[in-house]
């Protein structure tokens, strides 16, 4: 996987962030993702492909890449993605190429995907990723949250329910957890968690060369 960037507000070059965002669906996710989006113009976001139906008001190529299940077979078969999983009965999987792409041209990605997504792009890109994980302030508010949305039938509200108790116990397999009692607050703690990612030592590969310099004119 490709990961230098060029983008540091000293030239240096360094290694992009595969930024993870995992939440019971409900939890604000999508929201505090299109804040981030608005506001960090070198991250760029993954696009997943999915045998879901499409929701109202949702856009094919945008929210995700809606195909069939032949297809999605075609894509597992074709190493086309670099993870994949099953999510509520449906596939979903993030597609290898767009985030080659993406980190090649230096820009940081976004992806909003499950726990197991988490973890197997965690076996793949290890240090590069950076899992965060957002939680409900309480299940009565991710009811109330769910049921407010109008976009799924009761039905499906109740399985996201069952869902989300499952979601929430895979909270220690993430490196930042974040409770979302405020939209505000977490996104700037979102953002915190990006900023001082961007500024680990270990991403920085083009410090060397502005040590040596530093050491060279001393
Ligand atoms: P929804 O159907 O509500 O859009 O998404 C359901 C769940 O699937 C969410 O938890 C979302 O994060 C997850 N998801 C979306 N895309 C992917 C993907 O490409 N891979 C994995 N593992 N999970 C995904």
């Amino acid at each position: 996987m490709a990961t230098a960037t060029p983008a540091d507000p000293h030239g240096f070059r360094r290694r992009g962030v595969l930024f993870v965002l995992s939440s019971p669906s409900g939890a604000g996710k999508s929201t505090i993702a299109r804040m981030l989006l608005e506001s960090e113009p070198e991250l760029a976001m993954s696009v997943s492909a999915t045998t879901r139906a499409m929701r109202p008001g949702e856009v094919d190529g945008r929210d995700y890449h809606f195909v069939d299940l032949e297809r999605f077979r075609t894509m597992v078969a074709d190493n086309a993605f670099i993870e994949w999983a099953h999510v509520f009965g449906e596939r979903y999987g993030t597609p290898r190429a767009p985030v080659d792409a993406m980190l090649s041209s230096g820009k940081d990605v976004l992806f909003d995907i499950d726990w197991q997504g988490a973890q197997q792009l965690h076996q793949i890109a290890g240090g590069d990723v950076v899992r965060v994980f957002i939680l409900p302030p309480s299940m009565e508010e991710l009811h109330r949250r769910l049921t407010s949305r109008r976009t799924d039938t009761v039905d499906v509200i109740d399985r996201r329910m069952a869902r989300a108790a499952n979601e929430v116990s895979h909270w220690d397999g993430y490196d930042y957890v974040l409770v979302n009692g405020d939209v505000e607050t977490c996104f700037a703690g979102v953002r915190t968690i990006l900023a001082a990612e961007r500024l680990r030592r270990s991403r920085q590969t083009g410090l060397i060369g502005f040590i040596r310099g530093l050491t060279r004119s001393s």
